[in-house]
């Protein structure tokens, strides 16, 4: 193999943050105490050691880069107080905005006032769009679609769809193919185990959050299961999916002719209770992760980037406004308020579906593609040959 080296790389990722990286002396403390460490898998060191030796597309390669879930044992225990774990953060970072070809997300993540303008230049360019087609503002209920056609919300959703996927995809494939590289991953070996890995991938890890609660917080440490990192993170996640899940199946019963996208329903009806709980879901998580910075409450918290805050309070602002229209909703009277809420809540979920690919929402598609290598797994040779001669 050969190694084309960046004399820079570790400088690059500071960028980044992990300012204290450079007082690291590789003693490998923090390998010891990282509870995802294993024989093959030396967390965090390894991934410290190619930003040393400048050794990019190993690094941008590494699978550990993404499944650290930053617990921060390694930082309370450097003797260097080189802060290894938001050394992880920041090449996550680095790293986003290298799979990104646009280059957006470099500029997202470095330059704090560029970020505010173009967050706040988007939300306002998509609230004036909608404006330039609104209607009537009915006042003896809130008909929103009365207000904002549905076909342009319709519209606009379809084409940032198309956006965050091209994005979306062009990035993970493109991590997908360093990180299967770097890992040795062979055609042979993912038709022998696709399906398998799948599910370890998907159910177990991703849905099921096994590593994150088995393994990132010790017993002694662990507070109220409603106050534990993986709830607090896996409410996030899963209040997301709920909400998205909600949203495409009321555009399908408009599709199958069951419900009209927009018509009014009782708080109890299916696909409104699913976005509904979602919704609570997502509230919780965010606003304990929002507190828990603000305290600093442990390693992690006490380093926000600006990309953590942009994303958890665009993640917040998006559900209570979500919230607020749900209520505006239910009223006896319609509030005008709630019409101009509707802009608000589409504004800011633009924001936030639009930047997915380049901000630190980025994580879930990476992270997930991460796993899915480290489940594939290198399979012996033997096995291989077996299965081949069964077929
Ligand atoms: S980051 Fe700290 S604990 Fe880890 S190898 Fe460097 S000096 Fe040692
Ligand atoms: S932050 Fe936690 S999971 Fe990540 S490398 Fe450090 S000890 Fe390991």
């Amino acid at each position: 193999m050969s190694y084309r080296a960046d004399p820079d790389l570790l400088l690059e990722i500071q960028k980044y943050g992990a300012a204290d990286i450079a007082a690291c002396f590789n003693c490998g403390n923090c390998t010891a105490v990282c509870p995802l460490s294993t024989e093959d898998e030396t967390f965090p060191r390894r991934v410290i050691r190619l930003a040393q030796l400048g050794v990019w597309k190993e690094l941008l390669g590494s699978k550990e880069l993404w499944t650290c879930y930053y617990c921060g044992e390694c930082t309370a225990t450097c003797p260097r107080e080189a802060d290894p774990g938001e050394f992880m953060a920041a090449a996550r970072r680095y790293a986003i905005a290298s799979y990104d070809r646009l280059g957006l997300a470099k500029v997202l993540y470095t330059s704090p006032v560029l970020s505010v303008i173009f967050l706040v230049l988007l939300a306002a360019l998509t609230a004036l769009f909608m404006y330039t087609s609104h209607g009537s503002m009915p006042t003896d209920s809130l008909r929103l679609f009365e207000f904002i056609p549905a076909h342009v919300i319709h519209d606009l959703g379809i084409a940032g769809f198309v956006i965050v996927a091209l994005a979306g995809i062009l990035g993970a494939v493109n991590m997908a193919i360093q990180v299967g590289r770097a890992n040795g991953l062979s055609r042979d070996g993912v038709r022998h185990n696709w399906l398998g890995a799948l599910w370890e991938t998907i159910a177990v890890e991703v849905l099921g959050q096994t590593r994150y609660r088995q393994e990132c917080e010790t017993e002694e440490e662990r507070p109220s299961w409603y106050l534990q990192k993986w709830f607090i993170h896996a409410s996030m996640m899963w209040g997301f999916l709920g909400l998205f899940a909600a949203t495409g199946l009321d555009w399908i019963l408009d599709i199958v002719g069951v419900k009209a996208t927009g018509t009014w329903v009782p708080i109890w009806y299916p696909v409104r209770l699913l976005g509904t709980v979602a919704g609570l879901f997502l509230l919780y998580g965010t606003s304990v992760a929002i507190v828990r910075r603000l305290r600093k409450a442990d390693e992690p918290s006490t380093h926000s980037f600006l990309s953590d805050w942009l994303f958890l309070v665009l993640l917040w602002i998006s559900t209570v406004s979500g919230f607020a229209l749900e209520i505006a909703i239910y009223l006896p009277q319609a509030p005008v308020w709630g019409y101009w809420m509707l802009l608000f809540h589409v504004a800011v979920v633009a924001d936030l579906l639009l930047l997915a690919p380049f901000t630190k929402f980025a994580h879930a598609f990476y992270r997930t593609v991460a796993l899915y290598v480290q489940a594939l797994k290198p399979v012996p040779a033997a096995e291989l040959a077996a299965a081949a001669s069964a077929d």
